[in-house]
């Protein structure tokens, strides 16, 4: 068989191709284009979007290209800092003329959750795409509003689920999904941290729309989801508060709640902002358990299962997370565990259902 040397060789590119990467070279030496490059504006220049810009410097389909922000110093310095075009930069109050730019396939909304549902609406009028963070938006009514728009303006929505193509997470899935635990019919989700400056909008519900729930507590939710592989069909939850000063009238600091699933499965979860070092899933089957702590922090995330550790590389999540996104706009890819709108309307169902059980007290019922 032909070595790679020779081939380059034969077609008369060995210098160039032997200083690219394999698949690059291929590509170029055989005249195929390479893999086009989604070119992202990120709205709203605070710390989670520093995070993400950050580590798209390592993506190779997406490429920071501008952004959106209510703050000119923070524009003058990210312009600087990652060679943004003037022309690429917004604020809130002229974002609607990002219609008019070609540059932009997409923007990356990571504004105070409250404020999702007007920002994705009006990205999507502008004809981009949106991915859109975590919590989508503050109940599933906002929720499919954004879907709606998106579809009525032939755009896609992802939301920001980084931790669907985290290897580790995604190992164990594939395990569960295979048999190797058994029949799975119980899962813990534990997430907290401690919250600082009671001035913050994490605490302000006309942004945040609600306390640890909407911000941590998600998190468990999610996982749930996609640890057990099935949908709930009931809530349970109680709510405690050490804090109320704190933690004010509809700004929830500790909730447990407890979800059952169609196969007879349930999940015992803790949301808090009170607790530190809170981070941990269990899976368990009747044939094997998957551990996971931390399990959806920033990493690395460390995993086991009952045949032994897990040992996959980390990998910063953002940077997947955007390569993957790219992926799934440009290419259509399908992921293993969806992050579309309808995913986290999903989610945004079962924080309205957990809301409405603390409220009342009373087991609710999870609409399909
Ligand atoms: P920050 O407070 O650090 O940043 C939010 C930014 O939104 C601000 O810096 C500001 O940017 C912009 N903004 C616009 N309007 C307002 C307003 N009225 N009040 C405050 N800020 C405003 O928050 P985070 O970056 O931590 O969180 C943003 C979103 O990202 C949330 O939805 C959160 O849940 C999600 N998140 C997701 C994470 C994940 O791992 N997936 C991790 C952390 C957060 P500007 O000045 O540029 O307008």
């Amino acid at each position: 068989m032909p070595s790679r040397r020779h081939f380059l060789h034969q077609a008369g590119l060995t210098t160039l191709a032997l200083s690219l990467p394999f698949s690059d070279s291929i590509a170029r030496a055989l005249g195929q284009q390479e893999p086009k490059v989604l070119r992202v504006a990120l709205m709203g220049l605070g710390s989670y979007a520093s995070r993400v810009a950050e580590a798209m410097k390592d993506c190779s389909r997406a490429k920071l290209v501008g952004v959106i922000s209510g703050t000119p110093s923070k524009i003058e310095s990210w312009k600087e800092k990652y060679g943004l075009p003037a022309q690429n930069c917004y604020s809130y109050d002229n974002v609607d003329e990002i219609k008019n730019n070609k540059d932009i396939d997409a923007v990356y909304v990571i504004t105070p959750n409250a404020l999702h549902k007007e920002h994705t609406i009006a990205l999507a009028k502008a004809g981009k795409h949106v991915i859109c963070e975590k919590p989508m938006a503050i109940n599933a009514q906002e929720g499919e509003e954004m879907i709606a728009a998106c579809k009525a303006a032939g755009v896609q929505l992802l939301i920001g689920y980084r931790m669907h193509f985290e290897a580790n997470t995604l190992d164990i899935i594939k395990k569960q999904r295979a048999g190797e635990f058994g029949k799975t019919l119980f899962f813990q989700g534990l997430s907290g941290f401690i919250i600082g400056d009671p001035s913050q909008w994490r605490l302000n519900r006309a942004l945040s729309g609600g306390g640890a729930m909407m911000d941590i507590g998600v998190y468990s939710i999610n996982g749930a989801r996609y640890m057990l592989g099935e949908e709930p069909i009931w809530v349970t939850a109680q709510e405690t508060k050490t804090d109320p000063i704190k933690f004010k009238e509809g700004i929830d600091e500790t909730i447990t709640f407890q979800m059952g699933f169609p196969s007879g499965a349930t999940a015992s979860c803790l949301s808090t902002y009170s607790l530190n070092y809170l981070d941990k899933f269990f899976l368990s089957g009747t044939k094997g358990f998957a551990e996971m702590q931390p399990s959806t922090g920033y990493g690395p995330i460390k995993a086991k299962t009952n045949s032994g550790p897990l040992e996959h590389t980390h990998v910063t999540h953002q940077t997947t997370q955007m390569d993957e996104m790219a992926a799934i706009i440009l290419d259509g890819k399908q992921p293993l565990i969806p992050v579309d709108g309808e995913e986290g309307l999903k989610d945004m169902h079962i924080v309205d259902a957990i809301f409405k059980a603390v409220k009342t007290g009373q087991k609710v019922s999870i609409p399909k």
